[in-house]
């Protein structure tokens, strides 16, 4: 596989995986995670109050927002709706604070939906057939929107049209409707997963990536700003490394330091004080978490590196077995801490250096695995 193939492949399984994730957070296994991607009730509280409102204050991405923002200025000189939009991406990075903006630069009010939420063509109908012109459309999760109420965004979405069946079988007949021109913002973590004639009808398609640290900082420093927490520099930075790469993450890890901050300290977040906070809710310097950490100790210690079954590891860790898949390892694997082999498990020479152990020497698979057998692996 070429290099560009085996990443693609990487973000989709990590996707599926986050997928499942949420699915375990909705049966509460991932619900007090720190590090989680995924938002919480708190999350979606105090996430309103902090998205930026307008393009120039969205901080990375500057691809993106380079192409959107031409895209969205031609559209308000033409007078016209711009093309529909399809942003895809890991949770947590900004995708929904982009459709805002879209809304926002193009001043028109926005409706918000999601693919689970949608259960028959007929919410959708509900929702289209009562647009203004130029109204702007959010479905998040848009991979698991109903097959019915897909085809009917077919139609709605290249004719300004849909059809509304009334009546059911051999007199049922399809009333069609014009609907106002309205702009579709769909969001995925799952692009794979969309249906060709779906994922065409999108004139404008964005991948958001992972954050670098640097970009971390700002949203870190603005956050911090709206919060009214008084952030040092370093103890910006020592966020932002332990970030995952995720705004939503960086942000809940500053209101857990600010929270600490104030009941130990003066208030003021520096390195020493972001360093004892988040040494309390075990977040190490990479992001790590203690179920993180766990499944390398195990790996490691108890086996060497690995390889090891997914269903012996989960024991090990004291957890069930889909926790460990879809909770820990997608990390781990981003992170080049941990490969999933046809054999199990293996931990990686830098799984060995961030647990602070030397890796044993030779005994070196492909891609620098070390592991009893690991040379044989992939014969
Ligand atoms: P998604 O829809 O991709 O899950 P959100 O748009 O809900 O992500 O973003 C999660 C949180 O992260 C929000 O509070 C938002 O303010 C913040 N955030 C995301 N991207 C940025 C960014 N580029 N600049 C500032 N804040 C951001």
């Amino acid at each position: 596989m070429t290099r560009r193939a085996d990443e693609d492949e990487l973000a989709a399984r990590e996707a599926e995986a986050l997928d499942r994730a949420a699915a375990a957070r909705d049966a509460d296994r991932d619900a007090d995670r720190v590090v989680s991607p995924l938002a919480d009730a708190d999350d979606r509280v105090i996430e309103t109050a902090l998205r930026p409102k307008r393009l120039a204050d969205f901080v990375g991405q500057q691809r993106v927002r380079d192409q959107l923002s031409l895209v969205l200025e031609s559209a308000v000189r033409r007078g016209r709706p711009p093309d529909h939009v399809l942003l895809s991406g890991p949770p947590g990075l900004g995708k929904t604070t982009i459709a805002m903006i879209i809304a926002a630069e193009l001043g028109m009010p926005m409706r918000i939906t999601s693919g689970p939420a949608i259960e028959r063509s007929g919410d959708l109908a509900a929702v289209l057939s009562t647009l203004t012109e130029g109204e702007v459309v959010f479905i998040d999760e848009i991979h698991r929107l109903a097959r019915p109420a897909e085809e009917m965004l077919y139609l709605a979405m290249e004719d300004f049209r849909v059809d509304v069946v009334v009546g059911k079988g051999p007199g049922a007949t399809a009333i069609p409707l014009d609907i106002a021109p309205f702009t579709l913002v769909g969001a995925t973590t799952r692009s794979g997963l969309l249906p060709a004639p779906l994922r065409d009808r999108f004139g404008f398609t964005a991948h958001m990536d992972f954050y670098q640290p640097a970009e971390l900082e700002i949203i870190i420093r603005r956050s911090a700003g709206l919060l009214g927490v008084t952030l040092r520099d370093e103890g910006a930075a020592e966020l932002a490394g332990r970030s995952r790469g995720t705004p939503r993450i960086a942000n809940r890890l500053l209101r857990r330091v600010r929270d600490y901050a104030e009941v130990k300290g003066n208030g003021v977040v520096d390195r020493a004080v972001a360093r004892a906070a988040l040494e309390l809710y075990e977040v190490d310097e990479q992001g790590l978490d203690r179920l993180d950490r766990a499944v390398l100790e195990a790996l490691i210690r108890r086996y060497g590196g690995g390889p090891v079954g997914l269903s012996t590891l989960a024991v090990l860790v004291g957890e069930e077995a889909v926790t460990v898949e879809v909770v820990a390892e997608p990390f781990l694997v981003r992170r080049g801490l941990l490969a999933r082999t046809p054999r199990g498990r293996v931990a990686t020479p830098a799984a060995w250096e961030h647990l602070g152990l030397t890796p044993p020497e030779g005994n070196t698979g492909p891609g620098g695995l070390t592991g009893p057998g690991m040379a044989t692996l992939f014969d």
